[in-house]
């Protein structure tokens, strides 16, 4: 017998794979997080890596990264590897997650770690081999792939496995993923390129042309973050962003208040409510109608937008709930799916 067998033949079950240090990752196109079996989240930081283009070595990731954003000298470029929710720079995400993972699990391994790795779902099948290989670059012995709505009702202690349908609508950064639940596993659903980052990008124009000032992305996510709300009639918060005044060309701020933010997102929201609708249209009576009772989940990060549930739920007449913690609900399922693998396995796409 192999010194490695007369070691698992001593050490239990349990045990062997807390050395193993199995990880759950979530690979969102805005935050990246990493869960360790029986450890819980040990990683949260957002999905930038800014690399040094004359020798193509790391200069910073994460936090380090994204603040250098539209900041960065010359031969710095800061990159946002993962675009609507997969792989785009399959190089860069590579050290993104290696660098990652290296942080959070020892260098000295004696057993090759399982991943799990949220994809969205309706993922390609290049798109899931770019996973597995970035996954196996980094060191895993095993790789499973969960897709995200799973993950995320799993993660926020949603029953998968009823009988009953309910759906799941994950606003994240690229990506707005929204799937149908019922009997552990997906029956339908739909991903479109309209989230948070859009919102981003609606509250710039809206500066832009309602103001003549031009404010980067990061300022506008910001306002989006501190008083972004889906009614005019909100609240009377305001938030101030500051960029170029595109007339003189001089710095200028600019006071938003909550109701102006609103009417900025309106057509993004407006966007993310027809891809509900869609998959509520293209859903079978049976699972139509258990949504109508069990109701809609919202998670991600874009749920945090001020009464996003009651716009939905007005305009849907579904009853429509907020997930406590939409920004960690993905890697605490998946994370949730390596601790309890006999139940959930079924609920995984491999
Ligand atoms: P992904 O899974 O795509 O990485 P996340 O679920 O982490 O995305 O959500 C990131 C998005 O959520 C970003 O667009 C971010 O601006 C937005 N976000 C984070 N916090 C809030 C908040 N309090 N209000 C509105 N949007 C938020
Ligand atoms: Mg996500």
């Amino acid at each position: 017998m192999g010194l490695l067998s007369r070691l698992m033949s001593i050490i239990p079950g349990d045990r062997v794979s807390s050395i193993a240090q199995d990880l759950a990752v979530d690979l969102g196109t805005a935050n990246t997080l990493i869960y360790v079996r029986e450890k819980g989240i040990v990683l949260n930081e957002p999905s930038y890596i800014a690399m040094n283009t004359r020798d193509n070595s790391i200069h910073a990731v994460g936090m380090e990264a994204k603040v250098m954003y539209g900041r960065a000298p010359r031969n710095i470029k800061v990159l946002r590897p993962i675009k609507d929710g997969v792989i785009s720079d399959p190089d860069a995400t590579n050290l993104m997650i290696k660098s990652y993972v290296g942080k959070v699990i020892s260098k000295v391994r004696l057993f090759k770690p399982r991943f799990m790795i949220c994809v969205p779902s309706g993922i390609t099948q290049v798109e899931m081999r770019a996973v597995m290989d970035a996954a196996f670059q980094c060191g895993a012995g095993k790789v499973h792939l969960i897709e995200e709505p799973m993950s995320a009702a799993i993660g926020s202690g949603l029953p998968v496995d009823e009988t009953r349908g309910f759906m799941v609508v994950d606003i994240g950064g690229g990506t707005t993923d929204v799937a149908v639940i019922s009997m552990g596993s997906i029956a339908s659903s739909e991903s479109a390129r309209v989230a948070g980052d859009e919102m981003d990008e609606a509250i710039v124009d809206y500066v832009r042309r309602d103001h003549q000032v031009l404010i980067g992305v990061l300022e506008a996510e910001e306002a989006k973050i501190k008083i972004g709300s889906a009614y005019p009639d909100a609240n009377g918060e305001t938030w101030s962003v500051k960029g170029r005044d595109l007339s003189m060309g001089t710095p200028k701020e600019v006071i938003l208040t909550a109701s102006q933010v609103a009417e900025a997102i309106e057509e993004p929201l407006e966007q993310i409510l027809k891809i509900v609708r869609d998959v509520m249209d293209n859903t079978t009576p049976e699972l139509h109608s258990d949504i109508y009772s069990r109701g809609i989940f919202l998670t991600g990060g874009g749920s945090l937008i001020n009464g996003i549930d009651r716009f939905i739920q007005e305009r849907m007449g579904v009853p429509v709930k907020k997930a406590h913690d939409p920004l960690t609900s993905v890697v605490k399922g998946a994370g949730r799916a390596l601790e309890e693998f006999d139940r959930y396995k079924k609920s995984l796409v491999c």
